[in-house]
């Protein structure tokens, strides 16, 4: 086989036979095919695109690269997974939510990178919090609690661990095919036959059009559906970030608010939306039956109690929750009404006052952040407060100011737009 004969191929938009899509992923993995020349078909992949078998066949072998985990065992198992969004914490929510109303909880997740968070860096934040434990130990949490929620070992799909990392230096992260082989070869190792996926749409997202969102949430299904998997798919907006707080333990700090059932809004309403999709799946039962509990479980209090157990469980101490040196305040210089907070200025705002990695070695800031004192759809005052900076760096607030343009205030109250689009099954 020849790898120069394969990107020719690719690049003149042809399709793949099975024999070069094994080829090139077992090539890249054990290190026979050079990153020039994988980087190089990527982006043929990105700009001719590739068929759904094409798809289905590149998952299979990203898949066979590496272990699956087994939860044959267990009973009413469901997962979830978001393509990844600013101030996106619903993770924290929705697995004590969903567990509490008798769901199995198996989760591996991810560290951040650039403007988004990643669940793992969330719970790190936690003092002590463990987020590696034993594969036994890890299903023995599932089997008594409900619920666990571990970084992804190198031993699953190592072939994506690989691809991803060059594919964030190259340019070519933004690929329906690339993108579903990536999350649901991981998802399919990670063995749970039931999946909720938030496909995030929006400029903080990287889906930027419904009709991508669409395609993207169409294949994921396809592919779950030849391994067994009923997946429902939510393609939800990322225009604004995801509730109030951005940034790792102020993310942890809003995620309680909203267990404890002392905050409403946009956010709590998602993880409403998320859970009982998640709760109908592995419960077998209907959504309208499965959002009543839910809502039950946030309300008594059993969600919140399901979340003190899942952390004390991983030996995480919630009572000291990390906080960053300095806080800087952001005024608004007009008045309005606030139409619009960039959710993409704002994930690299918070990412450079230390809560987000510009490279994987960075170290992070765990109480660095941001928080939002406004929402949108709210009038505002010159001078009110817009958001609240919390970071341990000395910072010139000239700079910082220049970051009130990330709030777009009109004197004319524009619509708001919905949250949820649509839902795909
Ligand atoms: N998340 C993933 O896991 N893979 C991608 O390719 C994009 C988002």
């Amino acid at each position: 086989m020849d790898i120069l004969e394969i990107i020719n191929k690719k690049r003149l938009g042809k399709i793949l036979n099975e024999e070069e899509i094994k080829y090139i992923v077992e090539g890249y993995t054990n290190e026979k095919i050079p990153d020039y020349q994988m980087s190089s078909l990527l982006m043929a992949i990105v700009l001719k695109g590739m068929t759904e078998h094409e798809i289905i066949t590149l998952t299979k072998y990203m898949l066979e690269s590496g272990e699956r985990l087994n939860l044959n065992h267990l009973e009413h198992v469901v997962d979830k997974h978001s393509t990844g969004g600013v101030g996106d914490k619903t993770t924290l929510i929705i697995a004590p939510i969903v567990a509490s109303c008798g769901c199995k909880v198996a989760k591996m997740s991810g560290k951040g990178l650039g403007h988004t968070g990643g669940t793992i860096d969330k719970l790190e934040s936690i003092p002590k919090f463990h987020v590696k434990l034993k594969e036994k130990d890890f299903l023995n949490q599932v089997e008594k609690i409900g619920l666990s929620i571990v970084s992804q070992t190198t031993n699953l799909v190592p072939a994506d661990k690989k691809i991803y990392a060059l594919r964030d230096v190259t340019g070519t992260v933004e690929s329906n095919a690339l993108i579903a082989s990536s999350i649901m070869s991981k998802k399919i190792a990670s063995g749970s036959k039931n999946l909720v996926i938030d496909v995030k749409i929006g400029n903080g997202a990287l889906i930027k059009t419904k009709k991508s969102g669409r395609e993207l949430a169409h294949l994921m299904i396809k592919i779950g559906a030849a391994y067994g998997i009923k997946v429902v798919c939510l393609l939800t907006n990322m225009d604004v970030p995801l509730g109030k707080n951005i940034g790792n333990s102020l993310e942890v700090q809003e995620a309680i608010s909203i267990l404890k059932n002392q905050s409403t809004g946009p956010l709590r309403d998602l993880c409403i939306e998320l859970s009982s999709y998640m709760v109908s799946l592995g419960l077998n039962i209907p959504y309208e039956d499965a959002k009543e509990k839910v809502i039950e479980n946030l309300e008594n209090g059993k969600a919140f109690k399901k979340f003190k157990e899942f952390v004390r469980s991983q030996g995480g101490n919630l009572i000291f929750l990390p906080k960053s040196r300095y806080t800087y305040e952001i005024k608004s210089q007009n008045s309005g009404y606030l139409n619009k907070i960039d959710a993409r200025q704002l994930g690299i705002l918070s990412m450079h006052l230390g809560a987000g990695r510009e490279k994987i070695e960075d170290k992070l800031d765990y109480g660095a952040g941001i928080v939002l004192n406004k929402s949108v759809g709210e009038y505002v005052k010159k001078e009110e407060i817009l958001m609240t900076l919390h970071t341990s760096k000395k910072i010139n607030i000239e700079n910082i100011n220049n970051y009130e343009k990330a709030f777009k205030i009109e004197k004319k109250k524009e619509p708001l737009t919905s949250l949820i689009y649509e839902v795909i099954s």
